[in-house]
């Protein structure tokens, strides 16, 4: 029986009509096919994107070099060098993300007591030389500097859900 049946299926093309009607039936459905990069879906406040270090208003920098990214960090991939200043603070002199080992979980910014380390909302990189793998703290900071309006805005915004 079902070899007759698959027989006729075949010759009296009834696949392929109950495949045009899927297709005839999604014409006039809503689209949800984003036109990427001209349009963008929205992210959360919480997206885990591409590190920076943040500095306080006055220009200061937030991280005070107590390592506990350094620590917590699964991949192994933050490596701090610091030395204290002359008025008694800790300051990093190395502060390096090795992005080919970041697996992009975020818990160096949950372990920061000072908001220091933070993940952006740019993800959007690329790198065309192997040693820009590893994010230095120079760029870190000028990524912080760039962005901070919306990681501040992100952080109030994520407040408020909790
Ligand atoms: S996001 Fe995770 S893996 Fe990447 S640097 Fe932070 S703690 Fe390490
Ligand atoms: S980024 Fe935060 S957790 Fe990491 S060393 Fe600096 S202050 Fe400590």
């Amino acid at each position: 029986m079902r070899p007759l049946r698959e027989y006729f299926n075949t010759w009296l093309l009834l696949e392929l009509l109950r495949g045009m009607a899927i297709t005839g039936r999604s014409m006039f459905k809503p689209k949800v096919t984003v036109q990427y990069p001209e349009e963008k879906t929205p992210l959360s406040p919480r997206f885990r994107g591409l590190h920076a270090l943040r500095r306080y208003p006055n220009g200061e920098e937030r991280c005070i070099a107590c390592k506990l990214c350094e620590a917590i960090c699964p991949a192994m991939c933050i490596t701090i060098d610091s030395e204290e200043n002359s008025d008694g603070t800790r300051r990093t002199t190395r502060y390096d993300i090795d992005l080919f080992k970041c697996i992009y979980c975020g818990f160096c910014e949950e372990a920061c007591p000072t908001d220091a380390i933070v993940m952006t909302r740019y993800f959007e990189f690329h790198m065309e030389e192997r040693n820009e793998a590893v994010i230095n703290k120079q760029r870190l900071l000028a990524l912080g500097d760039k962005f901070e309006q919306q990681i501040a805005m992100d952080r109030t915004q994520d407040a408020n859900y909790r």
